[in-house]
């Protein structure tokens, strides 16, 4: 009889996941796995907001896949989805198809701009190594461009859309960044301007209690961040940004990290989604096609309250562990295992050594944060390279090139 065949679309923290825990816990004959994904490496997505602002280079942030995979247990395919094909249990990549029994989805966000006019065109995210490589070196250009153009004071004002967690942590960063770059462009780092633009009340990720909102956002204030909260913007322009209330920012540089959708590849493939995610049932299978089990930012989890989870990396990990054991279990014949979540916390950086953070419901803040995130980052990865890992991202990190 031949072995039923599990497909893992995406590479990053639930597809990831997935896949390492088969390969450790499967026994060879019992499935035959593979794995796909756009890129030969791993992004660690939540250590993107550093090489985007430039105070780490982005090889810190990538793991090759190749380090984290057996490939005699899991076949890997460097491809991109073209489509995905449920009714026929096929997908289409580049260069083939491929047939499966099993398929688990994980192939991430894409940026949600709200229909916001221009967003798409004239902002810049967070989202892939290639994507911040861009970033970094546009925020140099303004730096050069602004010695060559002394009176265009825009090329110093940068506009981040969106002050949540990719916002804040980006802002913390690219704060840092300021007083090396202003050295290395003989700027003087007064005239550099960093808005933070925000159509909530509040700042930093949802859910931190009110005193650690106050707390992150005065030490960003205290880093020379300006917030707008309160204030949606209405349109992005090659020029800048239009604001609700019809203020125009001029700004060399703008980076949305307003929201984000699921990957538009679900939609296509008929799947009912909301944002471009779907709601999947409790063992994190699509109610339509219950051989496809959905993890990430892809999926939509219900807490026991009747609320949607946040999308995060966290959630995503855990969810790659239950998918993998629900393959176990599907092919041996047992009943699958319900997912619950277990929230852990959450820690949000505000730049180098600080951070604020809630662990269940311990408040967490400044230096001890910022080490409980390194922590953390360090957690996830022993989690999918052990030791050897930790001791190549965390201790010989590539320099960065500031
Ligand atoms: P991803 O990790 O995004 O992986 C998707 C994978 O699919 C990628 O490898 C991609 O290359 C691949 N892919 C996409 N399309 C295709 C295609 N067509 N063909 C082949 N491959 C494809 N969450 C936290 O919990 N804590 C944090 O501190 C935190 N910080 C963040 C900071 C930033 C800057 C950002 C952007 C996000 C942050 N998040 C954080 C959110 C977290 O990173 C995401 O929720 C998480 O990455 C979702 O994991 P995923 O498995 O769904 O998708």
């Amino acid at each position: 009889m031949s072995k039923p065949k599990v497909v893992i679309l995406g590479a990053g923290y639930g597809g990831l996941v997935t896949a390492i825990r088969l390969q450790k816990q499967m026994k060879a004959s019992e499935m035959d796995v593979t794995l796909v994904n756009k890129h030969d490496y791993h992004y660690i997505t939540t250590h993107l907001h550093m090489p985007a602002a430039g105070t780490d280079h982005h090889d810190n942030a990538r793991v090759a896949i190749a380090d984290l995979i057996d490939e005699r247990k899991i076949h890997f395919v460097k491809s991109t989805v073209s489509q995905i094909l449920p009714e026929e249990k096929k997908v289409v990549l580049g260069d083939r198809d491929l047939s499966y029994d099993y398929l688990v989805i994980g192939l991430g966000s894409e940026t949600e701009t709200f229909g916001i006019p221009g967003m798409n065109e004239y902002a810049m995210s967070i989202k892939s190594i290639n994507s911040v490589r861009f970033i970094r070196q546009h925020i140099e250009y303004m730096f050069a461009k602004s010695k060559m153009e002394p009176k265009r004071k825009e090329y110093l004002t940068f506009v981040v859309g969106g002050a949540g967690f990719t916002g804040t942590e980006f802002v913390g960063e690219l704060a840092d960044r300021i007083p090396v770059l202003s050295r290395t462009y003989d700027v003087d780092p007064s005239t550099v301007k960093i808005i933070n633009v925000e159509a909530s009340p509040s700042a930093l990720p949802p859910g931190l209690p009110e005193d650690l909102v106050e707390y992150g956002m005065e030490v960003m204030r205290r880093k020379g961040v300006e917030y707008k909260l309160s204030t949606p913007i209405k349109e992005c322009t090659p020029d800048g940004v239009i604001l609700g209330n019809g203020e125009f920012i001029r700004a060399g540089t703008v980076v949305w990290s307003g929201g984000i959708r699921g990957n538009s590849l679900l939609q296509q493939a008929g799947f009912d989604v909301q944002r471009g995610r779907v709601k999947v049932d409790e063992c994190l299978r699509s109610y339509q096609y219950p051989d496809v089990f959905i993890t990430g930012d892809c999926s939509i989890v219900m807490s026991p309250e009747g609320t949607p989870y946040p999308a995060n990396a966290q959630i995503a990990v855990q969810q790659g562990y239950n998918v993998a054991r629900n393959l176990l279990y599907a092919v041996r014949g047992r009943d699958l295992k319900p997912f619950a979540y277990d929230f852990k916390g959450t820690v949000a950086s505000l730049g180098r050594g600080e951070a604020v953070g809630l662990l269940k419901v311990k408040k967490v803040k400044g230096k001890f944060a910022a080490l409980l995130k390194k922590v953390i980052d360090a957690r996830y990865l022993y989690l999918i390279g052990g030791i050897p890992l930790i001791w190549k991202k965390m201790i010989f990190k590539q320099k960065t090139t500031a």
